[in-house]
Formats: structure tokens, C-alpha cells, sequence
């Protein structure tokens, strides 16, 4: 027999997906609406408006991306690239390569910039190779979920906007725990999710255009064949799911016939926007998000562990922990898992059995879940017999809080 669901309540501290706000929940649970009842589609033209506020971009074209947030990276540069066109992707970590993966897979021709993974680029850096590379798009990772490094972006931006680059970002770690401004850093397209810092289950990707890259897909727009045989394009972006000048028809006030939205996700997202936007407010969100980051570094660094990499270009949303000598890391994770009900991360690549990543994301960074988690993890390593200092870590958070 199969048996009704049941899941165990978890503490979420990992960065993605993090526990689902209750209220967003609410709200996805009420009844299923047909996707151009009117009165669903007024609320897909307020997440529309609620977007351009949370990008800090009120001219943009924004829409959701039914997928993960790799929908919305996958739709943004199928849109932006042509067969051999050249993309500049400079990577500080694992998501860089995944804008690679799909670069290629678009057919474009990528030159990629490395370093390691301890920091972020000079932005200088990036513009020399710019300018030597001529690339059509430069694509990056605004915060790196692999290894908690932010780069910085506006004389990037800049630049790319002055000499007719389009710039395509990566947000999804940052959007909701960090302010982005899309308009003042000179982003064409920036994509983030739902399942992190807006605390939506995951499932829909958020994807704002400006001007010049809407113009551009616009340009590649094709009607598809059962609605007409009128507007063909022999430049046709490659997928039809993820047709972004399909998209922004469907999203306008004139919609085509695409998919099937996913009405009741549209519910969470409206409901998680409006959290972010409104009720609690973009600024006190990231004061929250930093807070808690103080009081997260504040334990581990009472408990004797290093933080990995430079803390200057560091992000409040992912704290990558250094794993003590002679621990082994999955047993930790499962420790936290079945006697505290915590999650934490490992990592990635190199950084595998390294780090730990703490994420700090959504309703997830709250103090009650910094002093569980950190309670957890030091009785844990104490268990396992790890050199680490006893009993300070949750005084030291307790002290950022009070
Ligand atoms: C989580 C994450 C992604 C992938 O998101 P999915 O929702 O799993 O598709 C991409 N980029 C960054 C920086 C991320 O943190």
C-alpha cells in the first residue's frame, strides 16, 4: 500500500533549495485557475511590476521562465546567441561553467576566462579581455553558489553598454538576499529563481530584459505553426519552450497561446515577490540576510573554523566553511541530517570534500535557524572527536544578535 506523504520538518541551511515560506505555501495551495482567466493574469502582470522593482530596473520587460533557474539561463542565451557568435564567460567557480555547457549547446563560440576559486575578478581584468576578445555577449555569475564569492559588475556593465556588448548574469544565489540593480550595473539580462532567496518551492525561473537585448529577441521572433504559418524567421532561437520572444507575447497584456502556465506556482511567486517588494520590505531583507551572515561567521569562527576564500568580495547568502583535518565530511552531514534534522551543503569540483557551504538564504535565514544550526554542527564535530573550541560558537552568534 502506498501511504499518505509524510515529511520530516527540516531545518534548511543549505543554499538551495531553503525551507518554502508558510505563507507562500498558503497561497499555492488555493484553487487552480485556467492560465488566461483574467483573474490570473492580473496577477502574472503585478509579478511583472513587483520584478522590475526587485531588479531595480522599472523599464524592463519581466517575465517567469516555467523551470528551474537553469530555465531561465538556458532562455536567455539560446535568445542571445546565434551559431558562432562569441561569448566571453569569465568563471570564479562552478556556474560559469554551466553558462559554458549552454553556450556550447547553443552553438556559440566561447572564450573563457579562469581563475581559481578563492576570489572574484579585477573588474579591469575582465574589460582588457574584453576589448581584446570582442565578444558579441559577455555571461557571468553575479554570486557564486560554489564557493560564496560575489563579483562586482558596474564598470563591467558599463563598459558593455558603452560598445554594444550585451551582458547576461547569472543572479540566482544573490537575487533576494542582495540588492541587485540591474539598470545601474548595465545587466541586459539577469536571471535568478525562486527556490532561494524568495523562499518559492523551485520550479520557475526570473528573467528581466532590457531594451536593447528585448529588441534584439524580438528580432528572432517566430509564431509557431499551428497558430499561423504567417511569421516565419530564419533566425529562430533553437527551442520552443524557452523562446523568450515567445515569452514576452505570452506575458504581455495580448498574450499568444504557449504553454500551460503554471498557475498555482504563479501564486507562490506572486505571494514570495510580494514578501521581498512589500510587506517586509527589499531593504529589511538584506539587513535580515546580513545579520545573519554576522552572526553565522561569528559562531564558526568561535568554533575554531576557517572560512574559505577572500572575505572582501564574500556574499551573505553562502558561507563556505573549511573542513576540519581528519573529519569525514559526509558523516557530518548525516549526523546533522538524522539526529538534528539540519541541511548543510558540500560543494563542488575541487572544493568537494573541502568546504562545507551554509547557505543564508529566505525564510531560511532566520536566528532561530543560525543558533540551531550552529548548536548542531558543534556538537556534531564534538562527537566525531574534532579539534574545535566547546561551547562557544552559539554564545558568539548569541552576542551579534543582542
Ligand atoms: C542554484 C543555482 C543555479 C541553478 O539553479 P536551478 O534552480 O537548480 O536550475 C544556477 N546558478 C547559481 C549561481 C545557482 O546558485
Amino acid at each position: 500500500m502506498f501511504k499518505e506523504i509524510n515529511v520530516p520538518n527540516r531545518t534548511i541551511m543549505t543554499p538551495g533549495p531553503v525551507e518554502a515560506n508558510p505563507v507562500v505555501l498558503r497561497a499555492m495551495s488555493t484553487g487552480t485557475l485556467g492560465q488566461f482567466d483574467p483573474a490570473f493574469t492580473s496577477l502574472m502582470q503585478e509579478i511583472k511590476e513587483m520584478l522590475r522593482i526587485a531588479f531595480n530596473a522599472p523599464n524592463n520587460e519581466c517575465l517567469a521562465v516555467d523551470g528551474t533557474s537553469r530555465s531561465g539561463l538556458e532562455a536567455a542565451l539560446f535568445a542571445m546567441i546565434e551559431p558562432g557568435d562569441k561569448v566571453l564567460i569569465p568563471a570564479y567557480g562552478r556556474f560559469a561553467y554551466l553558462l559554458a555547457e549552454i553556450v556550447e549547446r547553443a552553438g556559440g563560440d566561447i572564450v573563457l576566462m579562469e581563475r581559481d576559486w578563492t576570489g572574484t575578478f579585477e573588474q579591469a581584468e575582465i574589460i582588457e579581455r574584453i576589448k581584446a576578445e570582442q565578444p558579441k555577449i559577455v555571461a557571468m555569475v553575479h554570486g557564486e553558489t560554489a564557493n560564496g564569492q560575489c563579483q562586482q559588475l558596474e564598470e563591467v556593465g558599463a563598459y558593455c553598454q558603452a560598445n554594444g556588448i550585451y551582458l547576461v548574469v547569472d543572479c540566482v544565489a544573490t537575487f533576494g538576499g542582495m540588492d541587485i540593480k540591474q539598470d545601474e550595473w548595465g545587466i541586459d539580462i539577469a536571471i535568478a529563481g525562486t527556490q532561494k532567496c524568495l523562499s518559492v518551492p523551485s520550479g520557475m525561473s526570473l528573467v528581466s530584459i532590457s531594451h536593447r537585448a528585448k529588441a534584439f529577441i524580438e528580432s528572432r521572433f517566430q509564431k509557431e505553426l499551428g497558430l499561423g504559418a504567417d511569421q516565419r524567421n530564419e533566425r529562430f532561437i533553437q527551442s520552443n519552450y524557452l523562446d523568450l520572444s515567445q515569452l514576452m507575447v505570452y506575458w504581455s497584456q495580448n498574450p499568444i497561446n504557449h504553454h500551460t502556465e503554471a498557475t498555482n506556482m504563479i501564486y507562490g511567486l506572486h505571494t514570495g515577490l510580494r514578501l521581498f517588494v512589500q510587506e517586509e520590505g527589499m531593504e529589511k531583507v538584506f539587513q535580515r540576510h546580513q545579520l545573519n551572515n554576522n552572526a553565522l561567521i561569528a559562531g564558526i569562527e568561535a568554533m575554531g573554523l576557517g572560512i574559505y576564500g577572500d572575505r572582501e568580495t564574500a556574499m551573505p547568502t553562502v558561507i563556505p566553511v573549511m573542513i576540519p583535518d581528519g573529519i569525514e565530511p559526509n558523516k557530518v552531514r548525516d549526523i546533522l541530517l538524522e539526529e538534528f534534522s539540519v541541511e548543510i551543503a558540500g560543494s563542488f569540483g575541487d572544493l568537494n570534500k573541502v568546504i562545507w557551504r551554509i547557505g543564508n538564504m529566505g525564510y531560511s535565514s532566520r536566528k532561530q535557524n543560525v543558533l540551531h544550526v550552529l548548536g548542531a554542527l558543534e556538537a556534531t564535530l564534538l562527537y566525531l572527536g574534532a579539534d574545535i573550541q566547546a561551547g562557544k560558537a552559539v554564545q558568539a552568534a548569541l552576542k551579534v544578535y543582542r
